[in-house]
């Protein structure tokens, strides 16, 4: 098992030792008789970096609930993809395969399903897809791009974080509905495969930027229509400067601030928004869940089409997900990151 040892009181963003590995032994490998419950095996975790959110003491400020306190040193709860190995709950059998919230450890008793969904196999799917490309950063990708932003062939589209879980589907989207696309990234790796792999049109890494202002009138001299913010801070300022008239605004996430300490400059170019007429909303994939079955549809049909491709960052063993979830922060993964709970 995986477990948070104690929350983070401070705006830092995780480090591998906030977690720990430990070992405790299942009295057998079944689910209670009169439980209702579920004993899943756990086969892919997702590390995701609304998971910081979690580790932070209880507060009504936060969009998303801490971790219980009586979950401190319990298993880290987290999307997974799992195989039911008993059930006492008649709409889960043996052996089907289920994507849902789960536990960082080997076997999972499932006591109250929650955004669970059964997986019909296809084995063109990878079962690990179900954690992002069919899972929730894909659909986070969809219902930002088209319920907030409204994309139309010819527009110009800046995607930040763009090699991401969430930022690499929305490129291929915003590409798929004819817009020029261009991503930011903080590698030279993470830049080439967004345009050699991808299909973005253009992409660059802002680590290299001295003035992100500069670098967006390069690649967007006539403007941005569509942001799409994975991180906040000093390129969503710079954003602000760029948009074109009418443009659209989806805040997404705002990775660069986890470890800010202090307030910075802040955002000082947010009279854009008046000036050039920009919708920006902020929102939470959860607003849309009714949306999931259409994107599973629209987004199933381009993979199996070859229009869509998905890269992953795969780390063995549970032993590696304290690192790997840490590593989104620093930017360690190239793609969607995930633990294989069962090395081949
Ligand atoms: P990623 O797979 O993109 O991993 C995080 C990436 O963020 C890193 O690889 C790194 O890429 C980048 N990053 C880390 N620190 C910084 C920094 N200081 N400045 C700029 N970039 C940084 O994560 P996801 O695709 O899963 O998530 C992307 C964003 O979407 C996050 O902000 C997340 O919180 C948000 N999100 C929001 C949801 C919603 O419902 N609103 C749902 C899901 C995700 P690089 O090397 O390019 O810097």
């Amino acid at each position: 098992q995986v477990v948070l040892k104690a929350y983070i009181t401070d705006g830092r963003a995780p480090r591998k030792d906030d977690m720990a590995v430990t070992v405790s032994t299942l009295p057998e490998l079944k689910a209670p008789k009169g439980s209702g419950g579920f004993l899943v095996k756990n086969l892919y975790l997702s590390c995701d970096p609304y998971m910081r959110g979690r580790m932070r003491p209880p507060s009504p400020a936060s969009y998303i609930p801490s971790f219980l306190p009586s979950r401190l040193c319990q298993p880290i709860e987290g999307f997974g993809v799992s195989e039911v190995v008993d059930s006492d709950n008649p709409e889960f059998q043996a052996g089907d395969f289920i994507a849902g919230m789960t536990g960082w450890e080997e076997y999972t008793l499932i006591q109250k399903p929650q955004q669970l969904r059964k997986i019909s196999r296809n084995h063109a799917v990878p079962l690990s897809y179900h954690l992002g490309l069919l899972g929730m950063p894909g659909f986070t990708a969809y219902c930002g791009l088209y319920e907030l932003c409204s994309p139309k062939a010819g527009e110009f589209v800046f995607v930040s974080a763009a090699s991401g879980a969430v930022g690499q589907i929305v490129g291929q989207l915003a590409k798929l509905e004819g817009c020029r696309v261009v991503g930011s990234a903080g590698s030279a790796t993470k830049v080439e495969m967004l345009t050699s792999k991808m299909g973005f049109d253009a992409a660059f890494n802002y680590k290299e930027e001295a003035d992100l202002d500069a670098a967006l009138k390069r690649y967007f001299p006539q403007g941005i229509d569509i942001y799409f913010d994975n991180v906040g801070g000093e390129m969503l300022d710079a954003a602000l400067l760029n948009m074109r008239v009418k443009g659209r605004i989806a805040v997404c996430g705002m990775v660069s601030q986890h470890a800010v300490t202090d307030s910075g400059p802040g955002i000082r170019n947010i009279s854009n928004v008046i000036v050039k007429r920009i919708k920006m909303q902020g929102f939470l994939q959860s607003d849309f869940l009714h949306l999931y079955p259409r994107f599973l549809d629209h987004v199933t049909a381009h993979f199996l089409a070859g229009d869509i491709v998905y890269v992953e960052d795969v780390d063995d063993g549970l032993e590696s997900a304290p690192a790997a979830l840490a590593g989104l922060f620093t930017g360690e993964n190239i793609g969607k990151k995930v633990v294989r709970v069962v090395p081949p």
